[in-house]
């Protein structure tokens, strides 16, 4: 089959690899409908290895090293079931969760997966969706239901972190939400904002493009992160700040910029990955009493089924915010280097569908 195959910096290859295994116990294999470029695609191909593991250092628990298929935002028909699977069958859309932990630590035993110290995700520690077909454990693929397309279904990753940065802030209906950054993280943070009852949903992009998609996806205000930020943010918010601010960018900036529009007793949610350190007031964090927390990822039960649950009542969708769609010959060459472009599309969905 053909796939997107990482091998080293710079160098992500489409190229034929063996097909997906047939399912072992309790796993399924799946045909790609669509898969989603993520920004940590890009920085494995332009910086990485980050999370991929390389051939010195196998991953601990998938045992798996570089050749590896990128690829986690998977949208996917399931083609085989492998013994003792329930619940799914030939023909079900499903999207892809894609995180495993050790099932044993400390971390583990507390249902909070995504913070396990052997914890592998799909398409970095063991191959993914940027591929004809998919093997994974069933535990990890979320039913989609009837009448949601497959490049919406494909967005639930990224949604699942949008749901579960709001989940970890602690949002409450009727509270203002300052989001920083309007990619697809953010985006996705506006919209599961509005659909969780935020009373105002603010985003802060630099780019007018990105701004414009904020406003279909629920943001009612949409403020250009060159401005005092802070400024514009009290202005529209009684004065005071955000209740809970978002901070999905993950720039040296966006970080201490959501810590600063977040009201006095605020909540300042970071779930950015930011790869450089960045400096900030610890006084305002202080005398402010402000919160600062951190977000990773998401947990399938509670955050990801939640996701396909949202995306199943048309919170979002990918023509909302625009998707460039590219077939899987065209990954790399036409789908990686769009999203290094000054003014990339929100997402590149990669699929059969796309010319
Ligand atoms: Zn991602
Ligand atoms: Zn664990």
């Amino acid at each position: 089959m053909l796939a997107a195959v990482w091998h080293a910096r710079r160098d992500v290859r489409v190229e034929e690899v063996p097909d997906a295994p047939p399912p072992r116990q309790g796993e399924i294999r799946a045909v790609v409908e669509w898969c989603g470029i993520c920004g940590t695609d890009i920085e494995e191909w332009r910086s990485g290895p980050v999370w991929v593991p390389t051939s010195d250092k196998p991953h601990p628990l998938t045992k798996r090293h570089a050749p590896l298929i990128l690829g986690h935002e998977v949208a996917a028909r399931v083609a085989d079931v492998g013994p003792g699977v329930s619940g799914l069958s030939e023909g079900n859309l499903v999207a892809i969760d894609g995180l495993i932990g050790c099932g044993e630590c400390f971390w583990c035993s507390r249902h909070q997966v995504n913070l396990c110290p052997k914890m592998a995700n799909i398409g970095l520690h063991f191959d993914g969706g940027l591929a004809e077909k998919v093997t994974v454990p069933a535990s990890t693929a979320v039913l989609v239901p009837p009448g949601v397309a497959g490049d919406t279904a494909a967005l639930a990753e990224p949604v699942s972190v949008a749901v579960r940065a709001l989940r970890r802030g602690r949002l409450v209906l009727g509270e203002s939400v300052a989001i920083l950054g309007g990619g697809m993280i953010g985006l996705a943070t506006a919209a599961v904002a509005r659909a969780a009852g935020a009373s105002q949903v603010i985003v802060i992009d630099p780019l007018e493009e990105r701004r414009r998609l904020a406003l279909g996806a629920g943001a009612g205000e949409v403020l250009d992160q060159r401005v005092d930020v802070a400024g514009a943010v009290a202005e529209l918010t009684n004065g005071r700040g955000a209740d809970l601010s978002v901070d999905a960018a993950g720039t040296a900036a966006s970080g201490p910029q959501a810590i600063s529009v977040a009201r006095s007793a605020g909540r300042a949610v970071i779930v950015g990955l930011a790869h450089k350190p960045s400096t900030t007031s610890f006084f305002d964090i202080v005398t402010g009493e402000k919160e600062v927390i951190g977000s990773l990822s998401h947990i399938a039960d509670e955050d990801f089924s939640e996701a396909v649950r949202l995306l199943s009542r048309g919170v979002l969708t990918a023509d909302t915010i625009q998707a460039v769609k590219v077939p899987l010959e065209g990954a790399v060459d036409r789908g990686f280097e769009a999203l290094t472009q000054p003014e990339p599309p929100a997402k590149v969905l990669v699929g059969k569908g796309a010319t």
